[in-house]
């Protein structure tokens, strides 16, 4: 089974294993049952044994799953041991508090250069990682190899600042602005919308709250 094709809503859990599993290790634990992940990780056992399916037998009947030889599968499958470089477009508000954040925790994900159009923040360094002018997008995104951005413009700028990541040869964006983004076929674009997940959130309580 290759990356490609996993389910999306598996590709989508496997950071929450992964990132329960590395707590596992750091507290000694050698062997965890699905129905133990199951609790810890919030995700049904069923779906969970069905997600590892997909990359074979990896747990034993009786026995549960083996947490480092689990832990160096996800390791190699989520690209941990490789550093990836991120862009981040549009410094304000949100792009501001995702610098300053700069996914320390996670460890092989990190911003390395931004851009935005405000004359006040371009050419300087901001939470340690450059902020170039917008006009060099394209440019800095080839020379850096940057395959992945993170847009946190104005809707007005979005599409527009995508047509440019684009052509800088940008693989994903994660967008944050509510625009639906016209994207050629090889491009993956996640969206995000903390409205949206808040209001998820609300649903489920008001109608499977306890
Ligand atoms: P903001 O106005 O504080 O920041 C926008 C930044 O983009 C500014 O620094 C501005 O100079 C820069 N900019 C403008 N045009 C640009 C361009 N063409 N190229 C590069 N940079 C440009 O806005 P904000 O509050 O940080 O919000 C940013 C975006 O995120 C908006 O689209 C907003 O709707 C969205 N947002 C989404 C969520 C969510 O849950 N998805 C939450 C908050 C905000």
């Amino acid at each position: 089974m290759t990356a490609e094709n996993i389910p999306r809503a598996t590709a989508k859990r496997l950071p929450i294993y992964y990132r329960y599993l590395n707590i596992l290790h750091d507290t000694g634990k050698s062997r965890i049952s699905s129905t133990e992940l199951a609790e810890a990780v919030q995700v049904d056992s069923a779906t969970i044994r069905r997600d590892f399916s997909y990359f074979g037998a990896l747990g034993k009947r009786g026995y549960g799953y083996d947490v480092d030889s689990l832990l160096s599968f996800f390791k190699q499958i989520l690209n941990q041991e490789h550093l990836t470089n991120v862009a981040l477009i549009g410094v304000g508000n949100l792009g501001h508090a995702l610098l300053n954040f700069n996914f320390h925790k996670d460890g092989n994900v990190r911003i390395s250069a931004a851009f935005d159009t405000n004359d006040a923040i371009v050419n300087k360094i901001q939470d340690g990682v450059p902020v170039y002018p917008i006009t060099e997008l394209a440019h800095q995104l080839k020379e850096q190899q940057i395959q992945v951005v993170i847009l946190t413009v104005p809707s007005s700028a979005a599409q527009g600042v995508t047509d440019d990541a684009v052509a800088g040869g940008v693989k994903g964006i994660l967008n944050f602005t509510p625009i639906r983004l016209a994207v050629p076929d090889a491009v993956l674009v996640q969206n995000v919308d903390l409205t949206n997940e808040l209001q998820t959130l609300i649903y489920f309580i008001e109608n499977f709250g306890k």
